[in-house]
């Protein structure tokens, strides 16, 4: 596969509302959209840096991944996603051949309308890794 760069950095969050001043006030990022995705059952909030942008991820819902992961590690870095230049679907077959486990068989719509994809924490050095394209 051909990656591009880090597209994003997913980061748990309790509330969106009380991370962003740390991320607007402290660090002078701007956050330029705010939308909830349903079927993740997480509001997500995007700040740009560079290329590269940070997504806050706050669950709606006590069973979202979200919720779970920050009841088990804490808040702190979800996922890390690149950017890749030549296809999900391309890149989800080669890392499948490649012996990666896959969480998503087949790229689906993420926030930010990007197809994307995610490769599993234990065939990965333990981070959870997307895939995504515009
Ligand atoms: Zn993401």
């Amino acid at each position: 596969m051909k990656i591009s760069h880090i597209e994003h950095l997913g980061i748990a969050v309790e509330s969106i509302e009380n991370a962003l001043p740390y991320y607007e006030n402290v660090l002078g990022l701007k956050c330029y959209n705010i939308e909830t995705v349903e079927d993740q059952k997480v509001k997500t909030a995007f700040l740009r840096c560079g290329e590269t942008k940070i997504e806050l991820l706050e669950p709606t819902s006590p069973d979202s991944t979200i919720a779970k992961f920050i009841e088990k590690r804490g808040m702190g870095v979800h996922h890390v996603a690149f950017a890749v230049e030549d296809g999900v679907a391309n890149a989800l077959a080669q890392a499948e051949e490649a012996g990666v486990r896959l969480i998503d068989k087949a790229p689906r719509k993420g926030a930010e309308n990007l197809n994307i994809a995610f490769l599993h924490p234990k065939s990965t050095m333990g981070v959870l890794t997307e895939l995504c394209e515009k």
